[in-house]
């Protein structure tokens, strides 16, 4: 057992079976006598895998049958280039709802393709909360509506999705995925960059319906197109061999916890501890709403400056690693990952509490 608890934001914390098992593909995999980093994509065994974890993958989120599971390269990043430069041609209008910078990310890569209509925006409250249902201005017909479920920076997060009707939603779910149910059919395309509740940095998964992926402009590059990776399973070219077995792990791992509902139970009951932490003193200060507070990311201040870096300080020698807030927004962050232990997030509760004694 390790005794660091790891908070960090992304990169994040993986099961440790699932860092034993890999350990010893790394050495030999599937009884090949070869690394996991040696084999082919091609060979049978690395398929076998592959098929797998995409039924994995559909199995635990409950993918509909006309959805097709995809693991690419180039990050969430991509995808915000990807998701416009095939849905968004041809004088087709997108909503994208703002609640952070990676939303704005998003919608700065949409408007170089196509037209966007930004149907809510939460910027002029410092992306402190999620917007509720009648503040969305969405278009009639839009191609699709885009949605941050989880803004990893400001640690706010949709409680639930927002109704588009007939429109499907698109959404960066990064750091949220696997971490909690939904109605995956609501949903045009799902992505999220592994390396927050999935797996390692260097794959991205995607969902997507497979209609969508049938009509895209025919000039787009071969390896942007999501066609391409539909009809060749991800194995057009060099798929992220080693990342891809990680991920496999981590949902084995996943599925043998009693799959998303278990992890879902267990996040709230993380999250709780935290936030029952900062509701009941004067010393911290929460910086969400809390109708829009996140499961995944808990950002939070101190009084001062100087406090916070004490408190990192002290937090790093008992072992709690990883807490120090994103520069825009400052202070602290606790991320909660799926696969962090809630003895690690009672380990920082008890913490807060013994420094909040000494310096108040
Ligand atoms: C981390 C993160 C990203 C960036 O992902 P990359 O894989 O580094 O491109 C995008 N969106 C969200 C919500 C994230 O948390």
């Amino acid at each position: 057992m390790r005794d660091v608890f790891n908070f960090n934001p992304g990169p994040a914390v993986l099961p440790e079976p699932v860092l034993e098992s890999t350990s010893k593909a790394v050495l030999n995999f599937a009884n090949t006598g070869m690394s996991i980093m040696e084999v082919s994509h091609r060979s049978k065994e690395f398929d076998a895998l592959l098929v797998e974890t995409e039924s994995l993958v559909a199995e635990v989120m409950g993918i509909p049958e006309n959805y097709k599971v995809l693991f690419l390269q180039g990050g969430a990043s991509l995808q915000f280039s990807m998701v416009p430069m095939n849905l968004l041609s041809g004088g087709k209008t997108a909503d994208y709802i703002d609640t952070g910078s990676w939303s704005s990310k998003a919608i700065k890569e949409a408007r170089k393709v196509g037209k966007v209509n930004v149907a809510a925006s939460t910027k002029d409250d410092k992306y402190t909360r999620i917007p509720s249902p009648s503040e969305l201005k969405l278009t009639p017909g839009a191609v699709y509506c885009h949605i941050t479920s989880n803004n990893t920076i400001y640690g706010t997060q949709w409680q639930t999705f927002p109704d588009t009707g007939n429109v499907p939603l698109v959404a960066d779910m990064s750091s949220d995925i696997l971490s909690r149910q939904f109605d995956v059919s609501k949903f045009g395309i799902i992505y999220a960059g592994a390396q927050k509740n999935m797996g390692p940095a260097g794959v991205t998964v995607v969902v997507i319906r497979k209609d969508l992926a049938g009509d895209v402009p025919e000039d787009l590059p071969t390896m942007l197109k999501y066609s391409t990776h539909v009809e060749n399973s991800s194995t057009f070219n060099t798929c992220p061999v080693l990342a891809i077995f990680v991920v496999h792990e981590v949902l084995k791992w996943l599925k043998n916890m009693g799959g998303v509902p278990e992890m879902e139970k267990l996040n709230n009951k993380k999250a709780a501890v935290l936030y029952d932490v900062l509701d009941s003193s004067s010393f911290y200060r929460g910086t969400v709403q809390k109708d829009s507070r996140s499961r995944m990311n808990v950002p939070f201040r101190l009084p001062t400056e100087e406090l916070e870096a004490e408190f990192l300080a002290g937090a790093n020698k008992r072992d709690l690693k990883g807490l120090k807030g994103h520069r825009s927004v400052g202070g602290m962050r606790a991320s909660l990952y799926n696969a962090l232990p809630l003895e690690g997030v009672q380990k920082l509760a008890d913490f807060m509490a013994e420094f909040e004694k000494l310096h108040s």
